[in-house]
């Protein structure tokens, strides 16, 4: 989970939206929009180009009977379905880290270890650290159903995938440090924008001592 900057001011469609019966959240204004701020990109798991993108809303609108957060722009967010449906536990009503307003990568360490996802929040009284966390542990290790084994094992290989991108990087980086093409290279990988950024930057972040001069590319 990386810190994303919502653009203002809220799409169009949501305050006339807002004011029908049933209205919609996810009209084409809205999508596009959070399509772009998101950098097409899951909030949660990180994954990207998304074939199955929602509208989630982080703070729960009760089936529309809050209509204040079903339609508030910055209630909205951009995940994939694995993830909306994985959140969708009433330990997570509280309110999970909002990552538009908060970096969730000052709150939260995020790793990968024998191939199992790790994250935690730096301060334990940080409660919207904590349940951010934990759903990120979830939707990469969650397997209590056929289809979430599935669907949590893909994240986890494209997870290990683009870690190992990283890896070989750094290792071609550390026996020519001065090259320009690899550290053009690492700048994309260590991008917000980028597929699982969290976990590479986080990586980055542990062993900067070794990579010091990486240290530009994780601001
Ligand atoms: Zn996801």
């Amino acid at each position: 989970m990386v810190k994303v900057e919502r653009s203002f001011p809220a799409p169009e469609s949501l305050a006339r939206e807002a004011a029908k019966a049933n209205g919609s959240y996810s009209e084409p204004d809205v999508t596009e929009r959070l399509e772009k701020d998101f950098h097409n990109k899951c909030y949660i798991c990180e994954m990207k180009g998304l074939q199955d993108p929602e509208v989630e809303h982080l703070l729960p609108h009760q089936n529309g009977k809050d209509k204040k957060r079903k339609f508030d722009w910055e209630n909205l967010f951009w995940a994939c379905r694995h993830c909306n449906n994985v959140k969708n536990q009433r330990k997570y009503d509280a309110g999970i880290l909002n990552c538009c307003r908060r970096d969730p990568e000052e709150a939260i360490a995020f790793g990968l270890e024998e191939q199992r996802v790790w994250a935690q929040a730096k301060e334990n009284g940080d409660q919207e650290a904590v349940l951010a966390a934990q759903l990120v542990v979830e939707v990469f290790n969650l397997c209590n159903t056929g289809m979430r084994v599935y669907k949590s094992k893909m994240r986890l290989e494209g997870l290990e995938t683009e870690m190992n991108v990283l890896y070989s990087q750094l290792g071609r980086y550390r026996q020519n440090p001065d090259s320009r093409r690899i550290l053009r290279t690492l700048r994309a990988l260590l991008s917000r924008e980028s597929a699982f950024a969290g976990f590479k930057r986080g990586y980055v972040r542990e062993h900067l001592n070794e990579y010091p001069e990486l240290k530009e590319y994780l601001e």
